[in-house]
């Protein structure tokens, strides 16, 4: 696999090699189950004490608001069903998502309208982005819960989090943030940003796959969604996965250290691409271009079919995605960029470059050609 090139750093990362080495030991001879009363179990809790600890210093939080989970998805499914469950109880049933999130949240989302909640579907502009005064006019005093991502996985549009979170704190309104694709591009400081709750995926940051973080603010109310257990204080059931976690707060804890060396690189590698493919006609970029991370780059190209492309790149080496991985394997036009304003055909023309701080320039150069052949080989063979 090694001259193959990886375009895809928004669907997984590789694991850094620090990182994996860090966890080995706990494959091994620290196996012990964290929950054990006995010296084998003390050193696997030990451990994820310090795990913890770390990504609540990162995060500036407190120790016990951090929850590990199996994953963002299962962060996703908790906060939301979790937190809606427990508004409930407080005679609030009504919750709002931009129409934009991960399926992780818009399929619980949907499970709870299902449960009898009622659920606003947040539209966004043509840029990507959720509209504040559409937020505010959304929240009634029945509104519990708001999710809004703080990055978009499809389109790297940064969502304006902190706006947000002041409306809802206004409002009496609790504030989930999907953090996933935000988290391996930035410093993320729960109090800064005024959220209430917080997810992270570490294998979007060069972590392993299946861990994750729930951030839940001290004092708010979240119906645990596993059940069998007093891990996780009683909120998440389950033998805690010591390597996984340990794995996540040396990423997390890495990725904060090199994070804006990385940007810049990326940033780099995105400008590059971008002005490689500067004589390439019929090329359009999605989303709002000031409010955009470095690493996602999504473009449409015209009268080319994405599952065309994306697959005719593979042949050539290149990983890529016509939208988010959990998609893209179906042939449905990309639910984020319809709510920008798309139709079915456009949407269909729309590929996701995803940069990663191992890519060269080398490398960008390469795709980039390979890019310009196969976007003007598939138009000629209309
Ligand atoms: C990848 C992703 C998730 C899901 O995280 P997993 O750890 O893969 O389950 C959730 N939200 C966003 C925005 C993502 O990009």
């Amino acid at each position: 696999m090694s001259n193959r090139i990886y375009l895809d750093h928004a669907a997984t990362t590789p694991l850094d090699e620090n990182v994996l080495q860090k966890m080995l030991p706990y494959f091994t001879e620290l196996f012990g189950n964290a929950d054990s009363p006995h010296a084998v179990g003390r050193k696997a809790m030990i451990a994820i004490d310090s795990a913890r600890d770390t990504v609540a210093a990162l995060l500036n939080a407190k120790p016990n608001e951090i929850y590990f989970t199996s994953g963002g998805t299962e962060a996703d499914n908790w906060a939301l069903y979790g937190g809606a469950h427990a508004q409930k109880e407080q005679g609030k049933d009504h919750i709002i998502v931009s129409a934009i999130e991960h399926h992780a949240v818009l399929a619980t989302a949907e499970k709870l309208e299902k449960e009898g909640f009622s659920v606003t579907y947040l539209p966004v502009n043509a840029g990507g982005r959720v509209e504040l005064n559409l937020l505010k006019e959304a929240i009634t005093d029945k509104t519990g819960l708001i999710a809004i991502m703080a990055v978009n996985n499809e389109t790297g549009v940064i969502q304006p989090v902190v706006e947000i979170a002041k409306i809802a704190k206004e409002r009496g309104v609790l504030f989930f943030c999907d953090g996933v694709q935000a988290a391996p591009y930035g410093k993320m400081d729960v109090k800064a940003l005024g959220v209430d709750m917080l997810s992270l995926s570490s294998h979007k940051f060069y972590g392993p796959k299946g861990c994750g973080v729930l951030y839940i603010r001290g004092g708010v109310k979240v119906k645990g969604l596993i059940v069998g257990g007093e891990q996780e204080r009683g909120l998440r059931g389950g033998t805690t996965n010591v390597p996984a976690i340990v794995g996540l707060a040396a990423a997390y804890e890495q990725n904060v250290a090199t994070v804006s060396a990385s940007n810049e690189k990326i940033a780099r590698m995105n400008e590059l691409f971008l002005q490689k493919l500067s004589d390439l006609e019929g090329v359009e970029i999605n989303g709002e271009q000031e409010e955009r991370i470095p690493s996602v780059l999504n473009v449409r190209f015209c009268g080319v079919n994405n599952a065309d492309f994306v697959y005719n790149m593979d042949l050539a080496g290149v990983s890529l995605a016509a939208g988010s991985a959990c998609a893209s394997a179906s042939i449905k036009p990309s639910h984020v960029l319809l709510a920008m304003g798309k139709t079915d055909e456009e949407a269909k023309e729309c590929v996701r470059f995803s940069f990663g701080k191992n890519n060269t320039e080398e490398e960008i150069r390469r795709a980039a050609a390979l890019t310009k052949e196969i976007v003007t080989r598939l138009r000629q063979s209309k």
